[in-house]
């Protein structure tokens, strides 16, 4: 029996990276899981590849910057298996590299509407589902820039230290209604994110910054994920943890 047996869960930004592993953990511990995300061929292969392994999951596409298409991605967990468990709130981008003083106002709203609205968004409409079921657990995808500055990146930071925020205020209101809510704030880890938008001189740089000694994987943010998400977390919630090889730490 997997730890998240009879569980129905909804990952986010599943189709890539972070989401992907979360979304393979969960249907590997038991949970019928909705893997979402805007990129539909990458979802449906991340289905393809737990179906194969003996999961199951569905693919939802929804764009997380909008209320409705969060809405509709609960709404789409209900109508399949008529409950919602978990969440995990994990799409996110980048966005552009400048100082404050240049960051456009439209790269600005980006970013805050896919990484910060996107999780309000998606926490409002699984609350209400959760608060129907008598239970949850909700897991928002931050960073460790929601604790320190990303320079060059003051939409990101923000939006990251919003989420951790969010996930305080939830924590204290939902806690008597036994639905749980914590960040996750995962250091620099291996994924499109990171190739996407920085120099191989950039990431080398990122390296020296983890006393570990290494960029993260993951299935390393994953596992924590895992454990957050399920009962064996059951006296936390309102929490931010780092899984970041000690960058903070120094
Ligand atoms: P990734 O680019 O590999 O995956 C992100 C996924 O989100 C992609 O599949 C993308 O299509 C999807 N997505 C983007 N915009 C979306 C939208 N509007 N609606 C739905 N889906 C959307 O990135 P990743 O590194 O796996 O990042 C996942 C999360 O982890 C992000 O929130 C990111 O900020 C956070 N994070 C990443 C790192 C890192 O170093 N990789 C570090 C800390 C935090």
């Amino acid at each position: 029996m997997g730890i998240l047996e009879n569980k129905v869960a909804i990952v986010t930004g599943g189709a890539s990276g972070i989401g992907k592993s979360v979304a393979e953990i969960y249907a590997k511990e038991g949970a019928k899981v909705i893997v979402s995300d805007i990129d539909i061929e990458r979802g449906e292969q991340v289905v393809a590849d737990i179906l194969s392994n003996g999961g199951i999951a569905s693919f939802f596409k929804a764009d997380t910057s909008t209320a409705e298409e969060n809405k509709a991605l609960v709404d789409e967990a209900i109508k399949l298996y008529g409950k919602l468990d978990i969440a995990c709130n994990n799409a996110g981008i980048g966005g552009l590299a400048a100082e404050t003083g240049n960051y456009t106002l439209e790269a600005w709203k980006q970013v805050i509407d896919i990484n910060f609205n996107g999780v309000f968004y998606g926490c409002k409409y699984q609350l209400e589902a959760m608060e129907k079921n008598g239970s949850g657990s909700i897991i928002n995808m931050a960073s460790i820039h929601g604790l320190v500055a990303a320079p060059m990146s003051s939409a990101y930071t923000s939006s990251k230290h919003g989420i951790v925020g969010l996930t305080k205020n939830i924590g204290a209101e939902y806690g008597p209604k036994n639905i749980r809510c914590n960040a996750v704030g995962p250091g620099y880890i291996k994924t499109p994110l990171l190739d996407n938008n920085l120099s191989k001189e950039q990431l080398e740089f990122l390296v020296t910054k983890h006393p570990i000694g290494r960029l993260g994987e993951p299935e390393e943010v994953a596992e924590f994920v895992l454990f957050l998400s399920s009962d064996k977390a059951s006296f936390m919630t309102g929490g931010y943890y780092v899984v970041d090889g000690g960058y903070t730490a120094v």
